[in-house]
């Protein structure tokens, strides 16, 4: 790699870059110009190695949803990476269903088609040992994305149920290879240790450029049913907890209260505070969004060995729209729990939704997060609003 880096004075660079549209022109223009704001291409990739784009492919949406990262940002990165020599591949891990149809719905495996990037195999998993990770000493992590010579993380940006915003850091998760998501769920139903298992697969994974689609980003009931909101904006750090950061500046969310921030910062990922990022660009002043709609309150503290009444009274839960399910079932497979802590109706009541054991659910919100009808929202008690108004 070459190129000179920013002149950071200590501080982390994060590119802020205005872009109106998806318009294919327009969109590289802006992330050339991001590119350039953090040194050019040079300081990220060389001729010949090999480089892994990994865009936020949580479910099959199509583009003009906003719940997977734009094609014409993808496509954006490959062209630069590909007229610089890097051979470039591209691969998630959906939270549910195959990557090659989730791929061929969000419009990425056509885009890659046409500059002629090859899809990564995130099937074969490798179980590695990290010992300096906060929490998840053994991962398990898509050969793919380890082989690779670095990863350039795309990610959306997003509000997300359980950890109030997902972006740069969140998105290295898809590189764990399906069902295995939802073993970590399992393992680590406190938020605070699922953020520090986060955490430890940024940290060995270490994308060397993080990029942020948030031309139109996601509001509301994300990462999966939210409601597209245009912020018109690129970000681009080589710190992704940076550049979550500014993310949550931009909607008014306390970087703190997602649950990445502290751990991230304690274990040497990036940086969050204010006055240790340098935004580089456009200014952030003309993009911020106090109107953005995220949950700006940390998580409610849970643990499985809650007595039921403080669950009942304090933990937000998932609860479904009887109007908009449409009795897919979808919900039941996602839940990582054996057995799940929702199941369809008995065949008997075959038009009514699925029912919830609350008792047993973990709060892990996968069910939310996978309804692919908007079924689903999460519904705070009304002593937990209470606490956090
Ligand atoms: S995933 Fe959504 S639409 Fe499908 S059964 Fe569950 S709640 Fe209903
Ligand atoms: S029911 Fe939903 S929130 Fe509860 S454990 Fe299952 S997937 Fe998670």
């Amino acid at each position: 790699m070459n190129g000179p880096a920013p002149d950071r004075a200590a501080k982390t660079a994060v590119a802020l870059v205005a872009c109106p549209d998806y318009d294919e022109d327009r969109v590289e223009a802006a992330l050339r110009r991001g590119v350039d704001l953090l040194g050019g291409i040079g300081r990220f990739a060389s001729a010949a190695e090999h480089i892994l784009l990994k865009p936020n492919v949580l479910t099959g949406a199509v583009a003009e949803k906003h719940v997977t990262t734009h094609p014409a940002v993808f496509k954006a990165m490959g062209r630069l990476l590909l007229e610089k020599g890097v051979h470039v591949r591209y691969g998630d891990s959906p939270g549910f269903g195959g990557f090659t149809a989730a791929a061929v719905k969000s419009g990425l495996a056509k885009a890659a088609g046409e500059i002629g990037i090859e899809m990564a195999d995130f099937s074969s998993a490798v179980q590695v040992s990290f010992s300096e990770a906060l929490i998840a000493k053994q991962l398990v992590l898509a050969r793919e994305a380890l082989d690779a010579d670095g990863i350039i993380g795309l990610s959306k940006m997003k509000t997300h149920g359980f950890m109030r915003v997902t972006g740069a850091v969140k998105n290295q998760f898809g590189c764990v290879p399906g069902l295995r998501k939802g073993e970590y769920h399992v393992k680590m139903p406190r938020s605070e240790h699922f953020a520090a298992m986060l955490v430890d697969v940024c940290r060995r994974l270490k994308p060397r450029l993080n990029v942020m689609d948030g031309i139109v980003a996601m509001e509301g009931n994300g990462p999966g049913s939210g409601t597209p909101r245009p912020m018109n904006v690129l970000l681009l750090s080589a710190d992704p907890l940076a550049l979550d950061a500014v993310f949550c500046r931009l909607v008014h969310m306390p970087p703190l209260n997602v649950p990445t921030m502290k751990p991230g910062a304690e274990s040497g990922l990036g940086t969050w505070a204010e006055d240790t990022i340098a935004v580089l660009g456009d200014d952030p002043a003309r993009f911020a969004c106090p109107g953005f709609k995220v949950v700006r309150q940390p998580p409610v503290p849970f643990d499985r060995s809650f007595p039921y009444y403080l669950k009942k009274w304090i933990t937000p839960r998932p609860v479904i729209d009887p109007g908009r399910c449409q009795q897919c079932g979808v919900c039941s497979e996602v839940c990582p729990l054996e057995p799940k802590a929702v199941a369809t109706a008995a065949p008997a009541d075959q038009n009514s939704p699925p029912v919830y054991d609350y008792r047993r659910c973990i709060r892990c919100y996968c069910c939310q997060e996978m309804c692919p009808h908007g079924a689903i929202a999460i519904r705070r008690p009304v002593l937990s609003r209470l606490i956090h108004p």
